[in-house]
């Protein structure tokens, strides 16, 4: 089975809700829309208080250079627009809508109905798909239509679909697999247009055997679209870890995947593609993963975006009211949340809840040198001696040492002995270093 060759460690999979269909999560009474759930500028409001709108309806306006689009998720009356933390703890303007019945855009085809027209012109694809405000739903959150025009050192060759899922306890992009196979591999030839590529690769962890053997099943005739079976490791879903497993080419430290001619998108992304385009759906509900240690029942809702956690955490059950840590996220890059109002954005792949005693609380140790943060680094760097430099505030020397290239997924973190928190060095590191 193929694999990415440098670093990465082998994590318990908890996929407690594998088997779980994806269930369509009740309307909610209020939602809360940020207008800045995408890397770049915030989305402008189009609408004031006491406006009725629609479910799809355009209600902030993406800036321009990067930004994007952001609609309403249900049909009701914005009742405040206004400042509030969101569930990455940054401040952002949010519309708040009181949902009365759901009456969706009359332009979004609601059928059943799989459309599979690629005849769209490639120009029209990419509009589709910006005024949709369609970003990354893989948690990057970049805004899709500048992905797909990046123009890099040379023409895009090859595109590979992430599919790996390796963050523990997330189960969101197989259950879509399972369910939506069809829908994206109709996604996956939209893109093919649009980058103008003839081949393309989707990686899957061999731990959802279903999903590989039922997507070799329904592209068998289409022997440009080949999946891949990967040997699960973490963090196999990082973009330059997925084209090593899958290409065996590297893409070197100071490079982008576009600019050696790879465009990589993840399965969230492309069944919003494939909305956007073939229904004329805009981004405003996505599949999210309820689990955790502490949640009774793990499930995959289809959720509004703007829809409270807390309802996703009641809906699925807590087993210890007393006690919980709540993560926006997988387990290896997600963040904490403090607040259980704070509303889900386009960006949240998972909310996880975990019993408070099971969350590491090792007292940190001086580093003893035994080099298990270097081995495990996928992007081969010796993540001790960021966190060293961070302490002594030496932002010059991780600046040479490329400390901003280094993606924050926290195997370092996971294996340190010592119990140091190298990530929470290396973050505040980077910082540092940007503000220098
Ligand atoms: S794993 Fe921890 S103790 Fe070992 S070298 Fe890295 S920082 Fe030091
Ligand atoms: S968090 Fe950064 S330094 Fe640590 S293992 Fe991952 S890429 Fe390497």
């Amino acid at each position: 089975l193929k694999t990415f060759s440098k670093g990465g460690i082998i994590l318990p999979d908890n996929k407690f809700s594998a088997n779980c269909p994806v269930e369509t999560f009740p309307v909610p009474e209020i939602v809360k829309i940020h207008l800045s759930q995408h890397i770049g500028a915030p989305a402008i409001p189009l609408v004031q208080v006491s406006d009725r709108i629609k479910t799809g309806q355009l209600i902030a306006k993406a800036q321009d250079n990067v930004s994007a689009n952001v609609h309403s998720s249900v049909s009701g009356t914005v009742i405040e627009i206004s400042e509030m933390t969101n569930i990455n703890g940054q401040k952002s303007q949010v519309i708040i809508i009181r949902s009365e019945g759901d009456t969706w855009l009359e332009s979004i085809d609601r059928s059943g109905d799989i459309k599979n027209d690629i005849s769209i012109p490639a120009e029209e694809i990419i509009r589709k798909i910006k005024d949709a405000g369609i970003v990354g739903l893989g948690g990057a959150t970049f805004p899709t239509h500048l992905k797909l025009t990046y123009k890099g050192e040379k023409k895009f060759e090859i595109l590979i679909i992430n599919g790996a899922e390796c963050e523990p306890y997330i189960t969101s992009d197989h259950r879509l697999m399972l369910e939506k196979g069809k829908e994206l591999i109709v996604g996956i030839q939209l893109l093919m247009k649009v980058l103008d590529v003839d081949k393309a690769f989707i990686g899957i962890e061999e731990n959802k055997k279903d999903a590989i053997d039922y997507l070799t099943d329904i592209t068998g005739s289409k022997a440009k679209i080949r999946i891949v079976s990967l040997k699960p490791k973490y963090p196999q879903g990082g973009e330059k870890q997925l084209i090593k497993a899958i290409t065996g080419r590297e893409i070197p430290l100071h490079k982008l995947p576009a600019d050696m001619g790879f465009a990589v998108q993840n399965i969230s992304t492309v069944f919003a593609i494939y909305e956007a385009v073939q229904k004329d759906k805009p981004l405003f509900e996505r599949v999210i993963t309820v689990s955790g240690s502490n949640i009774k029942n793990p499930s995959n809702f289809l959720v509004r975006i703007g829809t409270p956690i807390r309802e996703l955490i009641t809906k699925a059950g807590i087993k210890d009211e007393s006690s919980g840590t709540i993560i926006s996220g997988g387990p290896m890059m997600g963040k904490a949340v403090e607040d259980m109002d704070v509303p889900v954005t386009k960006g949240t792949t998972a909310v996880l809840v975990f019993a408070r005693n099971e969350m590491r609380k090792v007292k940190p140790r001086s580093c003893i040198r035994c080099g298990k943060c270097v081995e495990v680094c996928p992007q081969g760097f010796e993540p001790y001696i960021f966190a060293i430099l961070s302490e002594n505030e030496d932002y010059e020397n991780n600046e040479i040492k490329k400390i901003n290239n280094c993606f924050e997924c926290g195997s370092c973190t996971y294996v340190c002995p010592s119990g140091r928190p190298l990530l929470s060095f290396i973050k505040e590191g980077k910082k540092n270093v940007k503000n220098k």
